[in-house]
């Protein structure tokens, strides 16, 4: 064959990939959603009914927890499970700067001081080995994130934590359904807080989110900040909030949640052709720790060469990808009465610049994911 290759016109053959589809996931279970959203028009029932009790203990039965309680977001849940626990002004709460923000928003909204440590520059997901020296006679808690859709290092976390004293709160608002050595996220810490933010692996059509706990007292105690601090129709024993999850996002939820687990499997085959068909470049794809089932909320890798050429190449070329997360939490302007500075926490400053994630999105089909592959090869001159 001695015939050339046609030289292809800027543009010409260039796919168009988002971040995530939720238009082509809609179409698939478009009836199944109508039919739900109409049997709440008709029965009219919109906050605390039963569509919320059935979805609360499907998540729990999901994550293998007594009890789920349904609150008006992610960041909501988290707040609410340190409250529930008593802890608030004049504690601190350990966590991780390399995460969305409502992780650090959730414990400063708490009343509580936010007390950074660095991760893992390979799971970037708290290194336990730092907690110990993070620890003063003020700290309450130690909040995990099990950023990208895998659990942190919860084996060694909370062993640290139960010699210690300290409470255990997960951040799983990217995890729902991981699991680390066979138990689910939301199962290990003393409280967890889910989120189902439309973009999540299980999303609303709003906000929505979930404090899952064993603790029979604590999910009482959850129940009544959500409600106004009310048990009884206009009796108040707490100062409490306005923040459930209602009725009609209960009700669409149940019907993803139907699909979770197909979903998560395309995922994680997705993730998989990645991994195998990246290898040889010089990107690091997503380690996953033994013991781990990753969720692939994100399929996130480290482009040591180039990164910002890496993705400015993918977006000429229709590959949307982005940064989780560009600007780590110690470095934000709310929190710089915090007082940390650049050089604080090198391996999160390190991911922030390194890091891109790619569309990872149930739907997508195999000749896209080759041609997310062949951008990043033609990248890379291989
Ligand atoms: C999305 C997210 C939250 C907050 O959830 P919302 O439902 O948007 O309030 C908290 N933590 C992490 C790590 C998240 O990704």
């Amino acid at each position: 064959m001695t015939a050339k290759r046609r030289v292809l016109e800027p543009g010409e053959g260039t796919m168009k990939l988002p971040i995530l589809d939720l238009k082509a996931q809609f179409k698939s279970i478009r009836t199944e959603v109508n039919n739900a959203i109409q049997k709440v028009l008709e029965d009219q029932a919109f906050i605390l009914g039963e569509e919320l009790k059935c979805f609360e203990r499907e998540i729990a039965d999901l994550c293998g927890v007594k009890h789920a309680i349904g609150v008006a977001s992610g960041t909501d849940a988290l707040i609410l499970a340190l409250k529930a626990l008593d802890i608030g002004q004049g504690d601190e709460v350990i966590t991780t700067p390399f995460t969305f923000i409502a992780t650090g928003e959730a414990i400063a909204q708490a009343g509580a001081k936010p007390v950074f440590i660095d991760i893992d520059p390979k799971s970037y997901c708290m290194d336990p080995a730092l907690i110990e020296e993070a620890v003063t006679e003020r700290t309450k808690a130690v909040m995990p994130v099990h950023l990208y859709g895998q659990c942190a290092d919860m084996g060694r976390i909370s062993a640290i934590a139960r010699s210690r004293g300290l409470k255990v709160v997960e951040d799983c608002a990217q995890a729902i359904d991981a699991s680390h050595n066979g138990a689910k996220a939301g199962s290990y810490g003393d409280a967890a807080g889910f989120s189902f933010f439309p973009g999540k692996n299980l999303g609303a059509f709003g906000d929505g989110g979930m404090v899952t706990t064993d603790s029979a007292s604590l999910a009482e105690k959850t129940q009544l900040l959500r409600a106004h601090g009310s048990a009884v129709r206009y009796m108040h024993s707490i100062v409490g909030y306005n923040s459930r999850l209602d009725n009609l996002q209960a009700s669409i939820l149940r019907v993803k949640l139907k699909h979770l687990g197909g979903w998560l499997e395309a995922r994680r085959e997705n993730a998989r052709f990645y991994t195998e068909n990246l290898s040889g470049l010089p990107v690091e794809p997503p380690y996953v720790p033994p013991g781990n089932v990753h969720t692939y909320h994100l399929y996130t890798i480290r482009a040591a060469e180039r990164p910002v050429e890496l993705m400015k190449f993918l977006n000429e070329n229709g590959i949307e990808n982005r940064i989780y997360y560009p600007v780590p939490l110690h470095l934000q302007r709310c929190f710089a009465y915090l007082g940390y500075k650049a050089g604080d926490f090198p391996a999160s400053e390190k991911a922030a610049k390194e890091t891109l994630s790619i569309p990872v999105y149930p739907e997508l089909k195999r000749e896209e994911l080759e041609y997310v592959v062949g951008k990043i090869r033609e990248f890379y001159g291989k």
